[in-house]
């Protein structure tokens, strides 16, 4: 991966003059992967999640929850636990499984990956559960006194004018200059201080996040933040709150800390081919900003509820380095291109080269960078992939490390890294690591982390069998990007999980020929399709096996696709309930009628369906508004609070009350009907697993699977 990696990084003036540089070696290490390995076939499903907790230090004497930055000395004792594990087993197979502890950006954040990807099979889905909660226990147990682990979006009281971190400091870092964040709070490896430093000088300006209020009964219309320190005096950007930065009726923030500090649910998928791997990254963009809204999980910044339910545009302007020339505020002088959206953001452009992927519906504006693109096509990459890379390739690298400058393009992908990595998108196209045994892979990265790990394990299970679906009935999901980003927008809406409404794609079934094929839809009997069955899962599956079962390619069946039909007429907009359950008139069999299709489609024993369906039963559930997000529950328990005013403002001790409760949600011995099922097993009663009981539950085989290098 190399971002990690030790050295010195060079300060903006003198990475902005290598940039050019950069770019130009990173597209040779692109071409030097993509034409090594696009051929690579038949890699297996494999795939993984990456969960991040925040580490939390309860203080019952003085009744406040703070964050705590004992990242390094935590990830220190995780790892020598896990190297302990590892060491202590004879099995290869043992050690393999062992879960791996990261970095993130806050230095109250960790992150845990299972040991290995799990692999194709039905039966392995049931491990994913296990497995998050192993790490999270391996966690809980090697944290100081009083510190708990857990899986929250945005933390409430980050950035407030009271201490909210442990140990205390005064927000006065120069990297980040933040009126509210000290730069302590930043993951200190070098690399993360000088990104929020780089971020803030190319921009001109520290970053300006604006999140609506939300108002309540008693919040003051209009309502104008008197907790900013307006007129402090440390720094010269130190008046940009005044001068307009901070927005009447918002909540403003000013740090790359107030987004990247949020955590988030990810998955990534390896492709069995680089065309596999366009054809997810294509039919999941429509279902991230779905997704995104199902999981919200973030309704309140820096002390005050917002009437926004999820994080996405918080972290989009957190790293938004475009300069007012790119934002369009002021007419192109120095800078070469016009940017619609911030480096973080929803994907621009669809990657496959099918006749399915209509030019309309590619209609966001999309600079590209013109060299890149025309020295993508002379190598003769594909439009769509060469339009892909140049867009990504609009941005500078942030962060260069001179002992890195000098790569051989053939064997390194640091400098593609370099600006891949800060491309932080819905989708991520990723490519093998030269020299590595990893196929291409697709991640999706716009949910939420849920509080528990049943509920991160029910959204992965639901996402790794819809991709399945969409690859064995050759499904249809594409529709115009722009609407993919208006409902981008309407996912972070309070309530857009209950209330909003969403753009989709209306059939979603291939034009083949007549055969029936009936639907188990959950709300509908069946459903009539032009699917045909013995092509969708090639000739009949018969053995448990997720691996992309398509026989025939879809550009051969698409030749004569209709385009006659306008993309705005494929397309209609539809409840949550509806595009996950399906429609009453039969019309739409919702991506859960498409998933439980090919569940059933598959012969594996009904023991193993039944327990994948309590997952699946929970997503239909939070779909249908039977539970509610967390988002909203968050909302509701601080409205509910005895301590609230009706003014918006979230306090210390609600804040503390909550975290209590969020931690005694997740252990089962509080009960939030509203929010999990009667069946749910909190950690304290169900017995936690160890690393042997996660290798008996993956398998009985002893052999160890193949691990990719
Ligand atoms: P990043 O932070 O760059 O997105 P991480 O290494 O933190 O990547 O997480 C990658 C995820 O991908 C992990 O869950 C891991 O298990 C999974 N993974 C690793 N190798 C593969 C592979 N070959 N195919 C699919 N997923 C993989
Ligand atoms: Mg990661
Ligand atoms: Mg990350
Ligand atoms: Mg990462
Ligand atoms: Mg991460
Ligand atoms: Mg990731």
């Amino acid at each position: 991966m190399g971002l990690l990696s030790l050295g010195t990084p060079l300060d903006w003036a003198d990475a902005k003059q290598l940039a050019d540089y950069v770019r130009s070696n990173g597209v040779q290490q692109f071409l030097s992967i993509f034409y090594n390995l696009k051929d690579r076939q038949g890699e297996p499903l494999l795939w993984g999640d990456e969960i991040e907790y925040m580490v939390i230090l309860l203080d019952e004497a003085t009744q406040t929850a703070k964050l705590s930055l004992r990242q390094s000395e935590i990830l220190e004792k995780l790892n020598s636990v896990t190297d302990d594990i590892a060491n202590d087993s004879q099995s290869s197979y043992v050690k393999s499984q062992v879960p791996a502890f990261h970095p993130e950006f806050g230095r109250y954040m960790i992150e845990s990956t299972p040991g290995v990807p799990y692999s194709a099979g039905l039966k392995e889905l049931l491990t994913v559960e296990v497995n998050m909660r192993l790490r999270r226990n391996i966690t809980k147990h090697h944290l100081p006194p009083n510190h708990v682990p857990i899986t929250l979006t945005s933390f409430p009281t980050l950035g407030v004018n009271y201490p909210f971190l442990d140990p205390h400091y005064n927000p006065d870092g120069d990297a980040s200059r933040s009126l509210f964040l000290p730069d302590q709070l930043i993951n200190p490896h070098v690399r993360f201080p000088t990104l929020a430093a780089n971020i803030r000088k190319r921009r001109g300006a520290k970053v300006a996040i604006n999140v609506p209020i939300f108002f309540d009964v008693n919040t003051p219309r209009p309502f104008i933040d008197k907790t900013i320190p307006y007129d402090r005096d440390l720094f010269d950007s130190d008046s940009e709150a005044k001068n307009g930065a901070a927005k009447p009726d918002h909540i403003y923030m000013d740090a790359m800390g107030f987004g990247m500090g949020c955590s988030c649910l990810q998955l990534t998928f390896q492709a069995c081919s680089v065309d596999e791997a366009f054809t997810v990254y294509d039919a999941l963009a429509p279902v991230a900003p779905i997704m995104l809204a199902l999981t919200a999980a973030a309704p309140v910044y820096r002390g005050y509820l917002a009437d926004v339910d999820a994080r996405w545009n918080v972290i989009s302007a957190a790293v938004d380095d475009r300069t007012k020339e790119e934002r369009g505020e002021v007419p192109l002088k120095h800078d070469k291109y016009r940017i619609p959206k911030s480096r973080y953001d929803s994907i621009d452009s669809y990657l496959s080269t099918s006749k399915r992927n209509r030019p309309e519906y590619n209609d966001n504006d999309l600079p590209i960078n013109e060299d890149v693109y025309n020295e993508l096509l002379a190598a003769d990459i594909d439009t769509p992939l060469a339009k892909h890379i140049a867009h990504l390739f609009i941005r500078d690298p942030l962060v260069i490390f001179n002992e890195l400058l000098n790569q051989d393009n053939k064997t390194s992908s640091d400098h593609f890294e370099n600006i891949q990595s800060t491309n932080w998108q819905t989708l991520r196209f990723k490519p093998p690591p030269p020299q590595s045994k990893i196929g291409w892979r697709v991640e999706f990265r716009s949910m939420e982390v849920q509080l528990t790990d049943f509920e991160n394990a029910a959204f992965s299970v639901f996402i790794v069998l819809l991709t399945r679906a969409i690859l064995s009935f050759d499904l249809n999901f594409y529709m115009p990007i722009s609407k993919v980003d208006v409902n981008m927008q309407t996912a972070q809406k309070r309530d857009a999980a209950r209330a909003g409404k969403f753009f989709f794609r209306k059939n979603v079934f291939p034009k083949r020929d007549k055969t029936e094929y009936k639907f188990d839809s959950p709300r509908l009997g069946s459903i009539k399709s032009l699917d045909n069955l013995k092509n969708g899962f090639g000739g009949g599956v018969n053995e448990p096996d997720m691996n992309g079962k398509r026989t025939t390619s879809s550009d051969s069946l698409y030749s004569n696709y209709n385009t006659a039909i306008k993309p705005d007429e494929e397309m209609e907009e539809m409840s949550m309930d509806e595009i996950i359950n399906g429609k009453e008139d039969a019309s739409f069999p919702g991506l859960m009628g498409l998933v439980y299709a090919y569940l059933h489609s598959l012969n594996v024993d009904i023991e193993t369906k039944c327990e994948i369906k309590k997952y699946l039963q929970f997503i239909k559930d939070r779909a249908s508004g039977k539970y509610v997000t967390f988002a909203t529950w968050i909302r509701d328990f601080m409205r509910s609070h005895p301590d609230y005013k009706g003014d918006s403002v979230v306090t210390a001790k609600m804040n503390y009350d909550f975290i209590i409760a969020a931690d005694e949600i997740e252990r089962g011995v509080r009960h939030e009907p509203s929010l999990l099922p009667p069946s749910y097993i909190g950690s304290d009663k169900l017995k936690e697993p160890s690393v042997s009981d996660l290798c008996n539950s993956v398998s009985n085989d002893p052999a160890p699977p193949k691990r990719p290098t």
